[in-house]
């Protein structure tokens, strides 16, 4: 019997761990933190041996095979005694990927990916038995052993490819590529680069690359390496004669000489980010054969996902926006250009060693005041105080909203886009999004 150990026991952890045990592998969970108790149940239902708070070697390094979970990094001594000991360590998506037929489409890049994601599970569920996998919901590996879809869609992160072997996703999309997560990659972004283009690295020609054409990180990387798929570009600038283009308002699709087209205006989804991950996401339905009146209506009738510009209510009309999952400076780049009114803006939490000039120009056109949310806002008021009348600091949400509702007047927007980590003052975005909302309500 072959041994396999789990290093983290949280969602991907623990459907790899029901996965192999069904595959015949004896299997050992090991987590370094506590075990959710959910979680917990659901190993001892299922005879599963585990630990917590602690890494047993002796119990880890007579693996034939590591599932390491995207959360661990590279640089923990117990990862570099595995390496060492020459001992095969995978990521979830390639571990579970060995165990399905199903056509896969992989969704990687700096942002966009959660909203791409749903979008394409949202077009393709129209006409095809699909999963919605990977770093959202539920995990893949526990999908394929319980759903077994004829397709997934999966949101991956940079850390689950550089655990890749043989990982081949009949689709791939890359969003675009800004710095992120440079800690784990030696704080050099030609790695992260290269990290997210492993998205490809087993595609053949049978497969398809949809990237960003935009984007001049991807470009240039495509000019200096080659790639077998068959690539499918999107731009906002540019025709594309096999991929997606904007003409006059409308989308263009074009693969194989076969061209749907689609009128932006009715698509739910704002910004112009939002119309590139309209375009990847279209591309993929397309492509998969979903007929071209269904991806027209799905586009229309896509409600977004929670955190991600999210209309949250309208109060004496001023429209409130959650856009807490905005945690670095690009995504809230996009956040402030699809502001079509003057903006009280809520920004700050943990900085990234966030460069925020490119910022300078909306933040002149369009905020009228910042409310600063964070535990250290210097920086904040070191960049954008001489811009604006009001800045303001605060380290609670609920001041922080009543303020904004004070500053703000009709026809005018609160838009909290923090382009920062959110641990200082909140558990995760999700409930800084959730303060948010429920500051709103309670207005
Ligand atoms: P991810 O899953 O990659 O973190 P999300 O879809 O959750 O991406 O979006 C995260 C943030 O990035 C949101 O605040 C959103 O406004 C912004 N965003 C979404 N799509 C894009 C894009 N294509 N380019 C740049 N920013 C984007």
């Amino acid at each position: 019997m072959k041994r396999l150990v789990i290093l983290g026991g949280g969602e991907s952890g623990v459907g790899t761990a029901l996965l192999g045990n069904a595959k015949g592998y004896e299997v050992f969970v090991s987590d370094k933190g506590k075990i959710k108790e959910k979680y917990k149940d659901v190993l001892l239902n299922n005879e599963i041996e585990f630990e917590d708070e602690q890494h047993t070697e002796s119990k880890i390094l007579n693996a034939d095979i590591i599932m390491k979970s995207p959360g661990i990094p590279d640089r923990v001594a117990l990862v570099k005694q595995i390496r060492e000991a020459g001992i095969k360590v995978v990521s979830e998506i390639e571990f579970a990927s060995g165990y399905t037929d199903a056509t896969l489409v992989g969704i990687t890049g700096s942002n966009g990916k959660t909203t791409t994601a749903t979008l394409t599970h949202h077009l393709l569920k129209q006409g095809l038995d699909v999963g919605l996998a990977g770093n959202i919901g539920d995990s893949f590996a526990k999908q394929i052993l319980e759903q077994n879809h004829d397709n997934y869609v999966l949101e991956i992160i940079s850390f689950q490819l550089d655990d890749i072997i043989d990982f081949k996703p009949k689709v791939a999309i890359l969003t675009n590529i800004t710095p992120d997560h440079l800690d784990r990659y030696d704080y050099k972004f030609e790695n992260y680069i290269a990290s997210k283009f492993r998205i490809v690295e087993n595609q053949t020609e049978d497969d398809y690359f949809i990237y960003d054409a935009d984007d001049e990180v991807i470009l240039e990387w495509l000019q200096n390496n080659s790639i077998e798929s068959k690539a499918l570009p999107f731009s906002l600038t540019k025709v594309i004669d096999e991929g997606a283009y904007l003409d006059n308002n409308k989308i263009i699709i074009t693969i194989d000489n076969n061209q749907i087209i689609m009128p932006t205006e009715n698509i739910t989804l704002e910004g112009k980010h939002n119309i590139k991950n309209a375009m990847a996401a279209s591309t993929v339905a397309h492509l998969l054969k979903i007929r071209k009146q269904t991806i027209r209506e799905s586009l229309e009738n896509f409600q977004g996902v929670e955190h991600r510009l999210e209309h949250v209510l309208k109060i004496n009309k001023v429209q409130y926006i959650n856009d807490s999952k905005a945690t670095n400076v690009n995504a809230t780049y996009y956040a402030l250009e699809s502001m079509d009114a003057p903006t009280v803006w809520i920004v700050g939490g943990v900085d990234k060693g966030n460069d925020y000039k490119e910022l300078f120009p909306f933040v002149n056109e369009k905020v009228k005041a910042i409310i600063c949310l964070g535990v250290d806002n210097e920086k904040l008021f070191e960049a954008f105080g001489n811009m604006v009348d009001v800045i303001i600091e605060t380290q609670y949400m609920s001041e922080a909203v009543k303020i904004a509702y004070k500053v703000a007047d009709a026809g005018e927007n609160v838009l909290l886009s923090p382009a920062c980590a959110s641990f200082d003052l909140f558990e995760n975005y999700e409930d800084r999004g959730r303060q948010f909302k429920n500051a709103v309500r309670n207005l």
